[in-house]
């Protein structure tokens, strides 16, 4: 075997991975010994004779793990957007290891004595403002992660830890395989009566590279509802699309989600919390369950009493149908009938002027020049992690080279559902080190030849994910720990949600939004009746929304020794009591495929969504109403806050911009909830 290409820094520009060289049998050597590495290094650190500095502690374990970081970064997007079994088998073997790993840092007394040593003397250190706040959150993660406990219970902490990384990477696994497994497989045509030509070609692609040639296929998203729910004409197969997503994983992850629940909470309670979403909004902006209970219970009636609204307006169109009462499965359709008739929207008759290159092009990248005067050159002579994905390099205003942006884009079998972003290289002014970001969506590949048509909420996942892009790419600080999108979760989707806004601006959608074949502009009329038309679903996805965050918010609220019998019931009777129980709006995810909270780092944490969504209406408004130039505006956001990353704290950034504590009016006005 040749040498693993992880054991030494990447030769290429901005430390690309070097992908033609990797292969799958290098990561578990490289996991191996990245965590020996850094145990190695954090010795080193704690058998230093010398007294405790700065320097020789913090700085050195800002230093350290720089094998685990390469390895871990690239395994992470490498088994999320093109996974195999062999790569499943590593993750199951990963994520325990990891879990010791963390806890092998967090729990070494020796170093611990030494962050606590430095913390107390922290105001006679002389830091400056970053490196003072590099050695608190340093402490806090200790505290935090249970250095203070007694052995017992450290021993304890390190079983649940174990259990739960486990348990987690499982969960994920079930999801995976139950969501294809789900697919629906229809055996006519007319059964997809409703679908545009290229969706039905697509579909029968699909069917082609599943095995199933000359049938249909539709694959499952990650959300509960699906888009072809919108234009699906026959009622039996929409039916049968939205429970095969319902019913996904239930059996597998329903008593998965109940043992997990109980450990969060075991360990909440051994480290002095309550409950679990107490030890995790600690360390959020938000600080304390009841901020949280109290945004989400605010919103619960105006959102539901907004989609009975909605419910009645449907029921008068479906009635014409024969349809007595709407189901979950007729909501979507009924949604685009009466966009339609009330707003003279068609969306699939958008689509055409929604071509995924110009998109990117001439919307999402003309507008970041707009705002940040940087400019893009594709580098398709870089090799990336899949034949599909595309490396493009980012240059300043004043060409200065700024980092890397990679876009894998379509869907394939072996990614897993959703959009998202990630840093393959973290920017760091202690290591010299420039971005590699990157953003991954699942738009449906079209039919040989043709073009990939976006609808109206893929080309906004497309702004939203480089919205995340920017966050990476901008980062200007010293400590990785503080580089870019580490920021709490509850922060995190405030830039990507803002960075929706350029969609609509008018100089940009006149810029990107052209008849793939015509040419011709999309007519201003019909987005301005398109928005209108988006106020109307709003009552359907904050309900669905709300659901979904009330569900994570009831399991990870739960007290030490409750055990939950059946997780069906317990998310029945959690939305009843909620009063968000409303029977054709299912939450945006149920338990056993709600993989943010289960597997993907966001337990406690899915109302961040909203809570984001504060500060990024009222940044929305300030944007459009301080009189300074989209220039002006855009470098004074990415100076004061997206280039400051978790260096400072965050809200203060935000104030640093706005020039005042966030308010709420803003997302009640843009949500129809006021
Ligand atoms: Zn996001």
């Amino acid at each position: 075997m040749t040498e693993n290409p992880f054991f030494a820094a990447s030769p290429l520009v901005y430390e690309l991975p070097p992908y033609a060289e990797i292969r799958e049998e290098h990561y578990l050597p490289a996991y191996e010994r990245g965590t020996a590495e850094q145990l190695a290094e954090i010795a080193a650190i704690t058998d230093d004779r010398s007294e405790p500095t700065f320097e020789n502690t913090l700085v050195a374990l800002e230093r350290s793990g720089e094998l685990l970081d390469r390895v871990d970064r690239v395994f992470r997007n490498q088994s999320s957007s093109d996974t195999t079994e062999l790569l499943e088998e590593v993750e199951a073997k990963v994520s325990p290891l990891l879990a010791a790993h963390h806890d092998a840092i967090h729990l070494d007394r020796r170093l611990f004595a030494r962050i606590e040593a430095l913390h107390g003397d922290r105001a006679a250190l002389g830091l400056d403002p970053e490196s003072l706040r590099l050695l608190e959150r340093w402490y806090t993660a200790f505290v935090r992660s249970g250095a203070r406990l007694g052995s017992a219970e450290q021993d304890r902490l390190r079983e649940l830890n174990a259990e739960l990384a486990a348990l987690g990477t499982t969960f994920q696994q079930n999801v995976n395989a139950a969501t294809r497994a789900a697919a629906l497989v229809v055996d006519t045509a007319e059964e997809l009566a409703g679908l545009s030509e290229g969706a039905i070609a697509g579909a029968a692609e699909n069917a082609r590279v599943l095995g199933h040639e000359g049938r249909y296929v539709l694959s499952l998203k990650s959300t509960s509802t699906q888009p072809e729910l919108a234009q699906l004409a026959d009622r039996s197969v929409r039916e049968r699309l939205l429970a095969a997503s319902l019913a996904r994983a239930g059996a597998e992850n329903g008593p998965l989600a109940i043992r997990m629940a109980g450990l969060r909470a075991e360990r909440a309670a051994l480290l002095g919390f309550p409950n679990h979403a107490a030890h995790v909004v600690a360390d959020e902006t938000a600080g304390t369950v009841e901020a949280v209970s109290g945004l989400l219970a605010r919103l619960v009636e105006p959102a539901v009493a907004n989609a009975r609204r909605e419910a009645a307006e449907l029921a008068a169109v479906a009635a014409a149908d024969g349809v007595e009462e709407i189901a979950a499965h007729d909501w979507a359709y009924y949604s685009e009938k009466v966009r339609q008739a009330s707003y003279q929207v068609d969306t699939a008759a958008l689509r055409p002027y929604f071509e995924l290159e110009r998109v990117l092009v001439d919307g999402v990248f003309f507008a970041a020049g707009l705002a940040y005067g940087i400019t893009f050159t594709e580098r398709p002579e870089l090799t990336a992690h899949h034949p599909d994905a595309r490396v493009f390099e980012v240059f300043e205003e004043d060409g200065t080279a700024l980092g890397l942006f990679i876009g894998d884009f379509h869907a394939r079998a072996s990614k897993r559902g959703g959009a998202w972003m990630d840093e393959l290289v973290g920017q760091s002014g202690l290591t010299g080190r420039r971005p590699v970001v990157l953003n991954t969506l699942n738009v449906p590949r079209p039919a040989p030849g043709e073009p990939a048509l976006l609808s109206w909420d893929e080309v906004r996942t497309l702004f939203h994910e480089f919205g995340h892009a920017l966050h990476g790419l901008f980062s200007d600080v010293r400590y990785p720990l503080f580089a870019g999108t580490a920021v709490p979760r509850d922060f995190v989707e405030f830039p990507s949600q803002v960075n929706e806004m350029w969609m609509v601006r008018p100089e940009v959608l006149a810029n990107y939004a052209r008849h793939h074949a015509t040419g011709e502009p999309l007519p201003a009329e019909l987005v301005e009746r398109m928005t209108a038309a988006e106020r109307f679903g709003e009552g359907f996805r904050t309900v669905e929304y709300l659901a979904a965050t009330l569900l994570d918010w009831a399991w990870h609220t739960l007290p030490q020794g409750h055990r939950v019998e059946d997780a069906q019931e317990f998310e029945a009777r959690v939305l009843a009591e909620a009063g968000l129980a409303v029977a054709a709006i299912p939450p945006r995810y149920r338990t056993p495929y709600f993989q943010h909270i289960f597997s993907s780092g966001y337990s406690a944490g899915y109302y961040a969504y909203i809570w984001s969504e504060v500060l990024d209406a009222d940044t929305v408004r300030w944007f459009e109403t301080n009189g300074r130039s989209v220039r002006d505006s855009g470098e004074l956001f990415r100076r004061e806050l997206l280039a400051r990353g978790f260096g400072r704290d965050p809200l203060e950034s935000f104030r640093a911009v706005v020039g005042r504590a966030p308010e709420t009016a803003p997302l009640l006005e843009r949500r129809g909830l006021g």
